[in-house]
């Protein structure tokens, strides 16, 4: 069906408009999480600004409902909608690096896996999550985690500049001295303020890592050595800790194969001299199964996950914070981590302080600086039929923990039913990005994620 606003939107735009009936329209309308099966009326795959402009002008023009679409992999499925407007901003994920300034320009459809590899090339990496396929946009608005977290801050703590395509279709350039209130609020409050259509980021100078996986029997001790060894390690240690079901691959002995197992996946950015010390270190904190620590390019460590979670799985994720490792909290992951169901699954935790706590708690919008512990317990599956069993194994591992837990948890890791937790995530900051939102989206286009009513 076309309309005369149908058509001056066609008219404008470089990139394809895709409407049901079309060709292509199923494959551009899914996301990464399977569970959401929706049915956009149109879908724009923005080739440049200029379309974001013209699809954003369009959607508030026709009072249409909006998703923007970085790349798509949030879980509760903020990259699509019914019946409106989905801007896809994947064709858009060029990255320009300045190997004299170390600085970064990185289009908002990026994938995690873009930017690697375009920074590799000059030795270059910026902080970002541990699986490629991630879309950087999405990843950055909410803070960003990954294997260089502890010695270069989170995604957001690196960021320098953005240009946001705002509410009433202008373009601007954020900064700390360039609507500062904008640039405070993109980092750490998600997708509310506007569509982000390129990122400025700080570079480090990381060209190889110590990295991989030391599988542990499962053991209260672990987690309480890891804690120590997190806190209090060299910076340039990281290690995200999970508890899974063993993979059948060959540094782990068969009689282990799909049995539930602690992880640590390491990665050390320090120097080369020290691998071997790194790796007696991590092999102290229990019984190790198995493990496969190596040196590697710095973009292969953020493809561990990539085969194990192709896109159209099935998923329902809930976030965690915490202060720490307490004798109640070790024995709820006892109890609840072992009961993981599938191979895909399974609760992750993201150790957070070093650079990470040397940024102000208030100089970002991120929620939760102050923690040490941000875990995801993520529920991943194949069919629809299993979908009650993962879901109450989520829950029940969520409601476990909560006594000893933060109130909400990273905007990122939150599941759907978590949006009535949102001021409490924030807290003081929440009046602050409200007032926000209201100057730059009052009628609060942009809604379609965790959202941020205007004040
Ligand atoms: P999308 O679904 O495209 O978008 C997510 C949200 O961001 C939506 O609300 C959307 O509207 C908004 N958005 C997207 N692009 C833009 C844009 N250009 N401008 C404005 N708003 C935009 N997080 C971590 O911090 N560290 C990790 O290691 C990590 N690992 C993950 C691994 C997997 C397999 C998955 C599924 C998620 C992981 N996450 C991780 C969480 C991840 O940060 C979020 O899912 C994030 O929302 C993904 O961003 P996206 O652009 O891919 O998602």
């Amino acid at each position: 069906m076309t309309t005369p606003a149908f058509e001056a939107l066609a008219a404008q735009l470089r990139g394809p408009i895709i409407q049901p009936g079309d060709e292509g329209y199923d494959s551009a309308r899914v996301v990464y999480n399977a569970m959401h099966d929706r049915k956009p009326a149109v879908v724009v795959r923005a080739q440049d600004t200029g379309d974001v402009v013209a699809a954003v002008n369009y959607a508030r023009e026709q009072g249409l409902l909006l998703a923007i679409r970085g790349g798509g992999h949030s879980v509760p499925g903020f990259g699509t909608c019914d019946d409106g407007v989905v801007i896809d901003l994947g064709g858009m994920n060029s990255v320009f690096v300045d190997s004299a300034r170390k600085t970064v320009r990185a289009q908002g459809g990026c994938t995690l896996g873009d930017l690697d590899h375009a920074t590799h090339a000059y030795g270059l990496a910026v902080p970002g999550g541990v699986v490629s396929t991630t879309g950087l946009a999405g990843l950055t608005l909410g803070g960003g985690m990954g294997h260089l977290s502890r010695s270069r801050g989170l995604s957001i703590d690196n960021l320098q500049s953005a240009e946001v395509v705002t509410a009433d279709g202008n373009v601007l350039t954020c900064d700390a001295n360039n609507h500062p209130e904008l640039f405070w609020a993109i980092r750490g409050g998600g997708g509310n303020f506007g569509v982000v259509t390129s990122f400025e980021f700080a570079g480090h100078d990381v060209r190889t890592v110590f990295a991989g996986p030391t599988f542990f029997k499962v053991d209260g001790d672990v987690m309480r050595n890891y804690e120590t060894l997190i806190t209090t390690g060299p910076e340039e240690l990281n290690a995200l800790f999970a508890i899974v079901i063993a993979p059948p691959v060959p540094f782990v002995p068969e009689d282990w194969h799909k049995q539930h197992v602690m992880v640590a996946l390491t990665c050390w950015s320090g120097s080369e001299d020290e691998d071997d010390s790194i790796a007696k270190t991590v092999s102290e904190l229990g019984e190790v199964v198995g493990q496969a620590l190596r040196r590697m390019p710095y973009p292969q460590v953020n493809t561990f996950f990539d085969e194990l979670l192709p896109p159209g799985l099935r998923h329902y994720w809930k976030a965690n914070t915490s202060l720490g490792f307490t004798d109640e909290v070790i024995a709820e992951h006892l109890k609840h981590g072992p009961r993981v169901l599938t191979l895909e699954s399974g609760i992750f935790i993201f150790p957070i302080n070093g650079a990470c706590h040397r940024v102000g708690t208030d100089d970002t919008a991120f929620a939760n600086r102050h923690i040490k512990l941000s875990a995801v317990i993520a529920g991943t599956w194949h069919d629809a039929g299993d979908d009650a069993a993962n879901i109450a194994w989520v829950k029940d591992y969520y409601e476990a923990l909560k006594p000893w837990s933060e109130v909400g948890g990273y905007v990122n890791f939150m599941a759907v039913d978590e949006q009535d937790l949102l001021d409490r995530n924030y807290v003081a900051k929440f009046q602050r990005l409200q007032e926000i939102k209201a100057t730059y989206d009052p009628g609060n286009l942009f809604r379609v994620n965790q959202n941020i009513a205007p004040m």
